[in-house]
C-alpha cells in the first residue's frame, strides 16, 4: 500500500499550556532527526501533526521508528485521494484490503469538512460502506468498537483515508526536561532507569566506573553496549568512562569490609556530580530500587545520598525485578545485561555489607585518605565518547577537558 502521510497525534504533550509549543517543535525536530534520509516534510499543527510523503512509498521503515519516538500517543498512515467518489471507493478497498489479516469487524466513519462535497457524511458512510462490503470478503459490520474503522475526512483539497491506528511510546519528546547524568552498570536496572527518564522527555549522559584490571575490556563493552541501545530511544548517548581502580583499592585499604561498600557508592556519586557540573546536567539518575540489595535500604541510601545535594532520581525505587525484567525484555537491553562480565562493584562487593550504616562512622573512615584529590584525578582522566544506535563510533577522546 502506498501512502502520501502519516497523520500524528501527541499524548501528554497536548495538555501543557504556554509550553505546547514548545513541545510541539520539540517533538518535530525529534522526527525529523530519527527521518534522516526520508523525502518527507513536517506540518505541525496544536494537537496534531502530518508527516508528509514526498514519493508515497512503503511507509514500514519510517512506521518502526515512529514507534520508539515519545510524545507521539499515536499515529495513522494516511491515504490521499481526490475528491472523486469513484477513487476514494478504490482506495477505501486497497486500503482496508492492505491491513484485514483474517475476518474483521468493519465501519466507516465519515467526516465532512467541504460541506460543497455532495453527499453527506450519512451517505459517505453507505456508498463506501457497501464498496468496500462487496469487494473485500470476510468483514462483518459493528458501529460500536469495530477492529477496523475506516476514517474518511472530506476536506477542501481532497480527501484522507486511514484504517490503522498504531500505538506510540508515549511520554514526552527527549529534550524538552533539560539533561541528567545516569550512572549505567552493566546490570539489568540501570538502563531500565535511563529509558524511563528518556520517556519523560529528559536527555541522558552516561556514567560508568571502571576498575581495571579487575574489570575486563568486555565488561566495558557490554556498557557501550547498553548505551547504544539507549541511543535508538535518544539518536545518542553520551558515554563517560570513569577509571576507579585506585580509588576502590584505597577504600579497600582504609576502610572496614562492611562499610566499603557505602564508601564506594559515595565516591561513585561524588563523581558523578563533578561530572554532572561540566556537562551542565541538573540531576543524577541511579537503577536503585527499594531493598534489592544492601546499598539500597533508606538508611544506605541516606549515608550515600549524603555527599551531595543534587536530586538524585530514582525511576525504579518502588518497582519488583520482575518489573524491571519485563521491561529490559521489551527495550532490548535484557539480552545485553545477561552477559557475564562482572563490573567493579560485584568484584569488590563484602560478604557482609552494611545495611544501616552510621553517617559519622563513614565519615571518619572516610577522612585519612585524601579522597578529593583522587576524585579530581579521576574525573581528569575520565574518557568521553558519542555513542549511536547500531553503531559504536570510536571518537574515545582521552582528553576530557576538549569535550567542554
Ligand atoms: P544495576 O542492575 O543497575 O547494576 P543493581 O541492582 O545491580 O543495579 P547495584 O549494583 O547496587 O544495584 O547498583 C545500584 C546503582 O548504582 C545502579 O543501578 C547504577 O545506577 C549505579 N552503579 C552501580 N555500579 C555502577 C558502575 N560500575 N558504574 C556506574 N554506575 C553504577
Ligand atoms: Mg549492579
Amino acid at each position: 500500500m502506498k501512502y502520501d502521510r502519516i497523520l500524528i497525534r501527541y499524548g501528554e504533550i497536548s495538555t501543557k499550556g504556554k509550553n505546547r509549543s514548545k513541545f510541539v517543535n520539540q517533538l518535530k525536530a525529534n522526527i525529523l532527526s530519527s527521518l534522516t534520509g526520508f523525502s518527507i516534510h513536517i506540518q505541525a499543527g496544536r494537537d496534531r501533526m502530518h508527516l508528509l510523503l514526498h514519493n508515497p512509498e512503503d511507509v514500514s521503515p519510517i512506521v518502526e521508528r515512529l514507534k520508539t519516538i515519545f510524545g507521539i500517543q499515536s499515529f495513522s498512515p494516511v491515504v490521499k485521494t481526490a475528491k472523486e467518489l469513484d477513487e476514494i471507493k478504490e482506495q477505501a478497498v486497497l486500503l482496508v484490503s492492505s491491513i484485514k489479516k483474517t475476518s474483521a469487524t468493519f465501519k466507516v466513519s465519515a467526516r465532512r469538512a467541504d460541506k460543497s462535497f455532495p453527499l453527506d457524511t450519512n451517505g459517505l458512510n453507505m456508498e463506501i460502506g457497501s464498496h468496500v462490503m462487496s469487494r473485500v470478503h470476510g468483514l462483518l459490520v459493528e458501529m460500536k468498537k469495530p477492529q477496523i474503522e475506516l476514517v474518511v475526512e472530506v476536506r477542501e483539497e481532497g480527501v484522507y483515508l486511514s484504517a490503522e491506528t498504531i500505538q506510540g511510546a508515549g511520554g514526552m519528546p527527549i529534550g524538552a526536561s533539560n539533561k541528567a547524568s545516569l550512572m549505567l552498570s552493566g546490570g539489568f536496572d540501570s538502563p531500565v532507569a535511563g529509558y524511563q527518564m528518556l520517556k519523560r522527555g529528559v536527555e541522558i549522559e552516561a556514567i560508568h566506573f571502571h576498575s581495571p584490571p579487575f574489570t575486563s575490556d568486555q565488561s566495558k563493552e557490554k556498557v557501550r553496549q547498553l548505551a547504544a541501545q539507549l541511543a535508538g530511544f535518544s539518536g545518542k548517548v553520551k558515554l563517560h568512562i570513569v577509571p576507579f581502580t585506585a580509588i576502590q583499592q584505597a577504600i579497600h585499604k582504609q576502610v572496614p569490609e562492611n562499610y566499603t561498600m557505602t564508601s564506594t557508592r559515595r565516591m561513585m556519586l561524588k563523581i558523578a556530580n563533578l561530572i554532572r557540573e561540566q556537562t551542565g546536567s541538573k540531576a543524577i539518575v541511579t537503577g536503585e530500587s527499594l531493598g534489592q540489595v544492601a546499598s539500597q535500604t533508606l538508611e544506605s541510601m541516606q549515608a550515600i545520598n549524603a555527599v551531595t545535594a543534587t536530586p538524585v532520581l530514582r525511576p525504579l525505587i518502588t518497582m519488583d525485578k520482575t518489573e524491571i525484567i519485563d521491561i529490559a525484555k521489551e527495550i532490548g537491553t535484557y539480552d545485553i545485561s545477561i552477559l557475564p562480565y562482572e563490573d567493579c562493584c560485584t568484584i569488590f562487593t563484602p560478604a557482609a555489607p552494611k545495611t544501616k550504616p552510621k553517617l559519622e562512622k563513614i565519615a571518619y573512615y572516610e577522612s585519612f585518605i585524601d579522597f578529593d584529590s583522587m576524585l579530581q584525578e579521576a574525573v581528569s582522566q575520565t574518557e568521553a565518547e558519542i555513542i549511536t544506535p547500531g553503531k559504536l563510533e570510536d571518537e574515545i577522546q582521552s582528553s576530557y577537558s576538549d569535550l567542554f
